[in-house]
């Protein structure tokens, strides 16, 4: 894991070092051999007697010794040698870089060079053989030798770890005197005296891999690891040392992603400066940290980031290259505007009629017209043929006008290759200001579906309808609270008998009287109760009301047989038997006085078992009638699969009965099948006199109906009922 880095790290030292150069320090001084010379163990010791009349500091004797042709030389050599004391040593190379294997060292003999000090150079390298650092002491056959760089540098004992090299000292700056002139007793210009000399041979060791520069004699590589050591601190951390850079790295890419727009990027291009620059400056101090994992970690972090960035691209773009409503309701609205959405008729046909290929031009043609009549660049593209965008708010009826403009911009066909299009656009518009983008893109959209659906230009969303919203939502309590305070309350409607011309029973029908909203449709709120689960509170609460008045009745004299309508989404209910059977056992009533009223709908979730529970409240005794018989809902197949008693034509053909054969034909044959199917009948809706005539004619059993009397109060009906038992009819 830790070495992934280390080609980059690689590439990394080597522009650092090309581009970082300085001189060595004078202090030591190279004094080189001529290879070319066949050089004797004689020739050795007087080149050190000359030296030693220059009065270097200490010397590193860097050459081979050709010991063993001339006992004499060798002599004299040895004692040469030896008479520096301690201020020489003779330096002893390994062959190549790693190998710290004893026999890679090419040892002096002690025959050769006698009690003399002995250093050694050996370098670590990286995966293509490139020094990097060093050990300040060798084990050679149990003897520690400490390495020729640090004792340069001044360390005497050892220290259990590595120390790394300067290798921003330029080799070519490295003094040198060439061993010919201190032969001949030429004067070297800057003088040897205190200074220390490196005697040897830049072409004796193969030459070694230097940063920055390459080949390097290998002594080079000793005095820039001396010069290393010289910085204020020689730490460092090996391979982790790719990790504090890492780390920071890392905490700075995560503080910066909290920032924003180009402050965000400045920090991103300020992270990757510092990852590259502070391994440098640490570096000048002896601190060697490197960058690899931190480079390795941020071209990884910007790879996936820009690689999300596209598919966050993707991600809001439509099909045809726009930007979608997805990017919309992301964004901001800019302030002082409309948000309008334009919907095409008609779209999803013009698509189907084009070659896939021109789905795009179609879609761009018609976001070009809008940016002609708006004049803004930016239209959002919903794939089903909306178009959005912020439109500069105007005072309204401006608006309107201008909106009613560009309506006329697409009354000139629109041309998709060889396709042309009659096109016709409809308008939503939201002028909520405050409200957040997804909600007004919502609304604007609901109104341009309305007004598309009903044929109209422009629909504009009232903000009254969004007080609709808190209101639905808190309807739960609402309801409790009406049918407490008698907000909720129950009318009572008469149905006729038509054969015996007596009132023959009633239908229940809920009333909301609401203090501030008024009368509120039963349709509207059972639905709302529907959705907001308390539609089971409510029915119980009509049934035992009904099953009040049905006995208050029903004491009275003639049977009177009362109707509750069931909510569709009651019917498939698990307790639903259950608990009208406990609430007509307990109040005594013979379920044979109550009709449950059931409307086909398609929010029935659970077919069989609704058939399963109405099927059981008939074996109890209750009488099953369907409701709105006719319309979509509930049709024929409805009523072969239900069993039921009783029919209810839907007032819609009753209503039109007067003024329509064909709605006449239509409940005159329904009451014969009706009849056919051993159901009564009963038609709702009658308003005059010709229709209950005609209806009597047809041989229907029930009538209901405000001409023969409105759902009212119970205490009214009560009262009215009474009148009609003593007349023998009902008044109107
Ligand atoms: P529905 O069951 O079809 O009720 C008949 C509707 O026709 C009632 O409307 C009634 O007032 C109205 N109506 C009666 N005679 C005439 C007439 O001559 N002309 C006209 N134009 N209308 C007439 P309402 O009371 O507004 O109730 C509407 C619907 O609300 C009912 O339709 C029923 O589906 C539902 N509903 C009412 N009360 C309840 C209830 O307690 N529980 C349930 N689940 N639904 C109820
Ligand atoms: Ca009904
Ligand atoms: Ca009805």
């Amino acid at each position: 894991m830790l070495s992934a880095g280390d080609p980059l790290a690689h590439v990394y030292w080597n522009v650092v070092f090309k581009n970082m150069r300085r001189d060595a320090s004078p202090s030591t001084i190279l004094v080189t051999v001529d290879d070319r010379k066949e050089w004797t163990t004689a020739d050795q010791a007087e080149l050190l007697e000359k030296l030693r009349r220059q009065m270097p500091r200490r010397v590193f004797f860097d050459l081979d010794i050709p010991a063993g042709k001339d006992r004499a030389g060798d002599a004299a050599l040895r004692q040469a040698l030896q008479s520096f004391g301690d201020d020489l040593a003779v330096v002893a190379r390994a062959g190549k870089v790693d190998d710290f294997d004893q026999r890679s060292f090419a040892m002096p003999s002690p025959d050769a060079i006698g009690r003399t000090n002995v250093v050694v150079a050996a370098w670590h390298s990286n995966f293509v053989y490139f020094a990097i650092s060093a050990p300040y002491v060798v084990k050679i056959k149990s003897r520690d030798y400490p390495t020729l760089s640090a004792v340069l540098a001044g360390y005497r004992n050892g220290v259990e770890s590595e120390y790394y090299p300067d290798f921003s000292v330029d080799p070519q700056s490295i003094p040198k005197v060439r061993s010919a002139d201190i032969l001949n007793g030429a004067a070297v210009p800057t003088g040897l005296a205190g200074r220390t000399v490196i005697l040897t041979s830049l072409e004796r060791v193969p030459p070694i891999l230097y940063f920055g520069h390459r080949l390097v004699p290998a002594v080079a590589l000793d005095i820039a690891g001396a010069e290393g050591l010289g910085l204020p601190f020689s730490v460092s951390f090996g391979a982790f040392g790719a990790i504090p850079i890492l780390l920071l790295a890392a905490l700075m890419i995560a503080s910066g992603a909290r920032k924003q727009g180009t402050l965000k990027l400045a920090w991103y291009a300020g992270t990757v400066a510092t990852v590259i620059v502070l391994p440098i400056a640490l570096r000048k101090q002896g601190i060697v940290f490197s960058p690899d994992g931190a480079l390795i970690f941020l071209v990884i972090y910007g790879s996936v980031r820009l690689w999300q960035k596209r598919a966050r691209r993707i991600q809001l773009t439509s099909a045809a290259g726009l930007p979608n409503l997805l990017a919309l309701t992301n964004g901001t609205m800019p302030v002082g505007s409309d948000m309008v959405v334009a919907v095409v008729a008609r779209y999803e046909e013009m698509l189907a009629t084009l070659p896939r290929d021109l789905h795009g031009d179609f879609a761009r043609a018609i976001a070009r017209r809008i940016t002609a009549g708006s004049g803004t660049e930016t239209i959002y593209h919903g794939e089903s043929g909306q178009f959005a965008w912020a439109e500069e708010a105007r005072p309204l009826e401006t608006q309107l006008d201008h909106l009613e403009g560009m309506r006329a911009l697409f009354a000139s066909p629109l041309q998709i290759g060889a396709y042309t299009f009659d096109t016709n656009i409809h308008f939503g518009l939201d002028r909520n200001e405050g409200l957040d983008v997804p909600t007004r893109l919502n609304s604007a959209l609901a109104s341009a579906n309305e007004a598309m659906a009903s044929g109209r230009s422009i629909e504009l969303f009232e903000a009254s309808r969004l007080a609709e919203a808190p209101w639905e939502l808190s309807l739960h309590a609402r309801i409790e609270e009406g049918l407490r305070n008698g907000e909720i309350w129950l009318a009572f409607q008469p149905q006729w008998d038509l054969t015996e011309n007596r009132i023959c029973g009633g239908e229940a029908l809920i009333r909301w009287n609401h203090p501030t909203r008024g009368a509120i449709a039963p349709d509207a709120f059972i639905l709302q109760a529907e959705r907001a689960g308390r539609i089971d509170a409510l029915t119980y609460w009509v049934l035992d009301l009904a099953i009040s008045a049905t006995l208050a009745l029903n004491a009275r004299g003639p049977r009177f047989q009362m109707s509750i309508n069931l909510s569709a989404q009651m019917v498939d209910k698990a307790d639903l038997v259950r608990n009208f059977a406990e609430i007509t056992r307990r109040r005594g009533i013979d379920p044979s006085l109550l009709t449950v009223e059931i409307t086909e709908t398609s929010s029935v979730r659970n077919r069989p078992a609704a058939c399963r529970n109405l099927t059981r409240l008939r074996e109890l005794g209750f009488r099953l009638s369907i409701d709105d018989f006719g319309t979509g809902e509930a049709s024929l197949a409805y009523l072969a699969d239900l069993p039921s008693d009783e029919l209810k034509i839907d007032r819609r053909f009753v209503a039109r009965m007067s003024t329509s054969p064909r709605d006449r034909i239509i409940v005159a044959n329904t009451i014969s099948l009706a009849h056919a199917l051993g159901q009564s009948v009963v038609a709702e809706g009658i308003e005059d006199a010709s229709t209950l005539q005609m209806l009597r004619e047809m041989g229907c059993d029930c009538a209901q109906g405000y001409h023969l009397g409105k759902p009212i109060a119970f205490a009214e009906f009560e009262r009215d009922y009474d009148v009609s038992l003593q007349e023998r009819r009902w008044t109107v």
